[in-house]
């Protein structure tokens, strides 16, 4: 049977009967794996505490019942004060659910059996899913379901939701709560007695461990994985080989993109010409707006296909939490939080989400620290441009497999560069206006999961990479018909374009940039993917863009204008460090919820990167006297 109805809802839904109910539980016990089995949507998953930091809605059809089901942020208690779990234990006591699912961790049976016993405590309208049956097996842990049953009073089921087994079986269990009606709470105040206790008792009595040392394996893994010199090594051992196979992976596939376009561009031109458009249109629509999105899909889209599923897989492994462990005393001695490494890792692939992010991070402090500083990661927008650049001024053009080896070296360095400035602006941070010392928290380390490589592989290059790229080209279009104007649109002969960059000149130079490139990165402000296509069609006399994506002549032209290894590095520095884009400021102001902090967020950055530039710049000059 077809349990699952995403999205859609169908014609004979009237004739259903109707239930809601909530996912509820532990942090990573697999709550949105379950949601997205149950609903087929795509909710963020991965291993690692604290990823979840809204409510997700979805629905789900089984028989005749129609499940609405929300997907609450973990919590591991109904008390807790963490904006995330309070979410949770809202909706848990806010009475409007018919059922409460208790999703539980199969091998951790104890701590999830404490906020069983609380929302117990609260209504009988539960079931306790117990997930992740499978891990248990192969951990030799062995739970007695019904004796389980007994003891809690209402319907267990064992599951394990990324295998999908079990699935009817809860949905089952689940339409005998739906003629329920919603019970009613005052407050979540009174909190259930003991539940830590009986969770202790409950698990012991139910859960038996065959195999007491399943944990050998992982305690060796971590003494490796977070070891004080051997955690950092593997990290940057890491970094360098996911850029590695990012770099050589994307070379081939990029030119086989470039080709295609170039093959279309000249069939369009042929249809133009057929259909006797007028030279301004052909312009605008092939030379502008065509060439900008091409560039942007043959450039961004190979890596990211590439470095979305790697990175992916080690999220589902559960080495993030790893890497937040390692930076934690960094983090501390900047008088920051060590979750800020995480939302570090979520702004790799968008500043706006790790901005969201940082909601797992409890001190109002250091959170906004969090925040601010988030935008030192370079996300997936400005990668294309750091590889480029790194590409064609440092490594020359022509790669082979180890060729990009030393593009990866490069690369790894500039993000371990904009590591240290998150550091550094951090410190800045917590020594001026964010004052006050370092909080303590629990960081938990999973264990190791084998992560779902076909899953993975899939819904990264779908959910990720397509819509980070979707995203890029809806933005590339309007931007590349802006841009096509005012490199066409003469103002006292000349091009609006060309005015805009002779005014930033002076600036631009000092910072060993020209107007041109400063110009970009202010109109580059809706997307940071379409800064480099800007700087290409302002250099061009014609006022639209090169070939799509050839480094050789992105080289040659570049060069013509006045480029060498020192602008490159300028350019790099910048890309680094400058304001975030719209997306991220929107959402920085909706988390702050203050423009002053929005602000901040922009200035910050902004100025550390002019700083940067201008100081290196003046550096090479001064070199160059001597
Ligand atoms: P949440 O934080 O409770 O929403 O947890 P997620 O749904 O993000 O899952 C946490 C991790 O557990 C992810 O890496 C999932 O792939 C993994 N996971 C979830 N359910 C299962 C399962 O049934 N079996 C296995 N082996 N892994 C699972």
């Amino acid at each position: 049977m077809n349990h699952s109805l995403p999205r859609r809802t169908r014609k004979n839904d009237a004739c259903l009967s109707r239930c809601s109910a909530a996912l509820a539980g532990n942090p990573n016990v697999g709550k949105s794996t379950l949601f997205n089995t149950l609903t087929g949507l795509h909710q963020h998953t991965g291993n690692w505490t604290g990823k979840t930091v809204a409510c997700a809605d979805g629905q789900c059809r089984f028989g005749h019942t129609l499940f609405s089901l929300t997907d609450l942020p973990g919590t591991y208690s109904l008390l807790s004060d963490s904006p995330e779990e309070e979410i949770a234990a809202k909706a848990v006591c806010s009475g409007a659910y018919q059922l409460i699912i208790a999703v539980c961790d199969a091998t951790c049976l104890e701590r999830s059996l404490a906020l069983v016993f609380q929302i117990l405590s609260l209504t009988p309208n539960v079931i306790v899913c117990v997930n992740l049956c499978d891990e248990a097996e192969k951990k030799g842990i062995r739970i007695d379901f019904a004796l389980l049953e007994q003891l809690l009073g209402v319907p267990v089921v064992g599951i394990s939701a990324a295998k999908r087994s079990g699935i009817k079986g809860l949905l089952a269990a689940a339409e005998e709560f739906c003629g329920a009606s919603p019970v009613f709470y005052q407050t979540c105040e009174a909190p259930p007695d003991h539940s830590m206790k009986k969770a202790e008792v409950a698990a012991r009595q139910t859960a038996v461990r065959e195999n007491p040392g399943y944990r050998k394996r992982d305690f060796r893994a971590d003494r490796i994985a977070t070891g004080p010199v051997t955690g950092t090594l593997l990290m940057l051992l890491l970094l360098l080989f996911l850029f590695w196979l990012s770099i050589s992976g994307a070379n081939y596939p990029s030119r086989l993109l470039s080709a295609g376009f170039d093959w279309l561009e000249i069939r369009l031109a042929a249809l133009a010409g057929a259909l006797h458009a007028p030279d301004w249109l052909r312009s605008l629509l092939i030379s502008g707006i065509y060439r900008v999105s091409s560039w942007v899909v043959a450039v961004m889209l190979p890596p990211m296909a590439i470095f979305f599923p790697l990175f992916t897989l080690l999220e589902d492994l559960g080495y993030l939490p790893r890497v937040a462990f390692n930076l934690d005393h960094h983090f501390k001695k900047c008088s920051a939080c060590g979750k800020q490494a995480l939302c570090m890792c979520m702004g790799l692939g968008c500043n706006a989400a790790g901005v969201t992010g940082c909601r797992i991070i409890h001190s109002p402090r250091e959170r906004l620290i969090a925040i601010l500083t988030n935008t030192f990661i370079p996300c997936n927008g400005r990668f294309p441009t750091l590889i480029s650049l790194i590409t064609i001024f440092f490594v020359g053009t022509e790669n082979g497999i180890l060729g990009s080896l030393p593009a990866a070296l490069i690369l790894t360095a500039v993000i371990a560069l904009s590591i240290m400035m998150t550091f550094a602006a951090s410190r800045l941070l917590a020594a001026t206006v964010l004052k006050g010392a370092p909080s303590s928290f629990i960081l938990e380390m999973p264990p190791y999961r084998l992560p779902q490589i076909r899953k993975v592989l899939v819904r990264s290059v779908l959910d990720r990479t397509l819509f980070v790229l979707g995203r890029a080209v809806m933005i590339a279009v309007p931007a590349g018909l802006v841009i096509w104007l005012a490199a066409n649109l003469r103002l006292g002969g000349e091009t609006l374009l060309q005015w805009g960059s002779a005014f930033l000149d002076p600036l631009g130079r000092l910072m060993g940039l020209d107007g041109v490139i400063l110009l970009a990165f202010l109109l580059g402000f809706p997307a940071n993917e379409i800064v480099m296509p800007i700087i290409l069609m302002s250099y061009l006399s014609a006022g639209s863009l090169v070939e799509s994506g050839s480094a050789a002549e992105l080289f040659r032209l570049l060069s013509a204008n006045g480029w060498t290894w020192t602008t490159a590095v300028s350019m790099i520095l910048f890309s680094l460090m400058h304001w975030p884009c719209s997306t991220t400021c929107l959402t920085i102001r909706k988390e702050t919820g203050s423009l002053r902090w929005t602000l901040a967020a922009v200035l910050l950055p902004t100025l550390f990167g002019m700083l940067s530039c201008i100081l290196f710049t003046a550096a090479v000059r001064i070199c160059s006297v001597l």
